[in-house]
C-alpha cells in the first residue's frame, strides 16, 4: 500500500490546562480519535483523499462540540451563518459556501458547488438555494443552538466587535472549533476542506477565510495540502495556506519550514493568531500553531495515531 496520511485540526486558541476540566478535554480528545479514525478508514480502503478529507470534517460538523455545522457560533442576530471550502491537489478544482444558513453540512454544499456547479464560491441565499437543489438536507435554526455558544453571544452581543471563537471569555471555560483535515491518499493526490460557524456576534455578511482558497485551505498535489484555524481577517490578508504551498514550490522550502515562515513569522508579525496542519506530498504531517493550543490529531501508514490539544504534548 502506498503511503497515506491522514491530519484534522478542531480550531487553535487559548487552550490551558488549567482552563480545561478533565472530563471536558476527554470529550475531545475522544471526538478528535471519533473524527481521525473514520477519515483514516476511508484512505486505508483506498479511498481518495477528498473523500478523506469531506467526511472527517463531516464528523466534526456533526459534533456539537467544535464550532462549525452543529454547535456553530452566533451571529448579531441570533442565528447561525457558515463558511465551508474543500479542494484537491490534483486538478486544483476547489468549491466553497460562504454565509451559509440551516444546511447541515456545509462541506458537503463546499464540494457539491466544486462538482456541479460551474463556480468556486456560493455565498448566502444563492448557496441555500443551490443546496435545495442538490437536494441537501437542512435543520432548523434550533439544530445549530448550544448553550455554550448562546451564553458566549449573550455576553458581546451589545457590543460593537466580533469575538473570535478561540478568545478568552471571563470566567468562564473555553471552547474552540473552527474545523479542517488534509489527507494524501493511496494514489499520491492530496486534498484539504475546512468548514466554521465563524466568529461570534458577527454582522453585516462577515466572511472568514475558511471558505476563501488560499487563505484558509488549499491544495496542490505538487506541495501540500493545509487548512487553517484562527483570526480570520489576518489570514485572508496573510494569503495564509497558498504561501505555505508558495514557499514550498519557489523556494524549496520543506513543509514544516514553509509552515514555520507563515504560522510563527509572518502571522505573528501582522498579530494574526492560530494555527494550520499540512500534509505534503510524500505524506509528511505539520502541525503547528502560534496560539497555546490547538485541538489536533494525525495519522500516518506506520506509525499510531496522535492526538493532542496543548502546545506542549
Ligand atoms: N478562521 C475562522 C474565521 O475567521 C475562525 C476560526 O478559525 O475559529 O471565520
Amino acid at each position: 500500500m502506498a503511503g497515506i496520511s491522514l491530519a484534522l485540526h478542531g480550531g487553535a486558541g487559548t487552550l490551558l490546562r488549567s482552563a480545561i476540566l478533565p472530563e471536558q478535554e476527554q470529550a475531545y480528545r475522544k471526538s478528535l480519535q471519533a473524527a481521525l479514525d473514520t477519515g483514516y478508514a476511508i484512505l486505508e480502503q483506498g479511498g481518495t483523499a477528498l473523500e478523506a478529507v469531506k467526511l472527517t470534517v463531516m464528523a466534526l460538523e456533526d459534533d456539537p462540540l467544535f464550532n462549525a455545522g452543529k454547535g456553530s457560533v452566533f451571529t448579531n442576530k441570533g442565528d447561525h451563518e457558515m463558511d465551508a471550502s474543500i479542494m484537491e491537489g490534483a486538478g486544483l478544482r476547489a468549491g466553497a459556501v460562504g454565509g451559509l444558513k440551516r444546511v447541515k453540512n456545509p462541506i458537503l454544499l463546499a464540494e457539491q458547488v466544486m462538482l456541479h456547479s460551474g463556480h468556486v464560491l456560493l455565498a448566502g441565499e444563492g448557496a441555500l438555494a443551490f443546496a435545495r437543489r442538490q437536494g441537501l438536507a437542512e435543520e432548523p435554526e434550533d439544530y445549530f443552538f448550544t448553550e455554550f455558544r448562546y451564553t458566549q453571544w449573550q455576553q458581546v452581543k451589545d457590543q460593537e466587535g466580533t469575538i473570535l471563537d478561540h478568545t478568552v471569555f471571563p470566567g468562564e471555560e473555553k471552547k474552540f472549533g473552527t474545523v479542517g483535515a488534509v489527507a494524501l491518499d493511496q494514489q499520491g493526490n492530496l486534498a484539504s476542506a475546512t468548514s466554521t460557524g465563524g466568529m461570534t456576534n458577527k454582522r453585516y455578511g462577515r466572511v472568514g477565510d475558511t471558505p476563501l482558497i488560499g487563505c484558509g485551505t488549499y491544495a496542490n498535489n505538487g506541495t501540500c495540502a493545509i487548512s487553517c484555524t484562527g483570526h480570520g481577517e489576518l489570514f485572508i490578508r496573510a494569503i495564509a495556506a497558498y504561501d505555505v504551498s508558495a514557499l514550498m514550490e519557489y523556494k524549496s522550502l520543506s513543509l514544516a519550514e514553509a509552515m514555520h515562515e507563515v504560522v510563527h513569522n509572518k502571522l505573528v508579525r501582522m498579530g494574526g493568531e492560530g494555527g494550520m496542519i499540512g500534509i505534503d506530498a510524500a505524506g509528511n504531517v505539520s502541525m503547528q500553531f502560534n496560539s497555546e493550543g490547538m485541538y489536533r490529531a494525525s495519522r500516518k501508514s506506520g506509525e499510531p495515531a496522535f492526538v493532542a490539544i496543548y502546545g506542549d504534548e
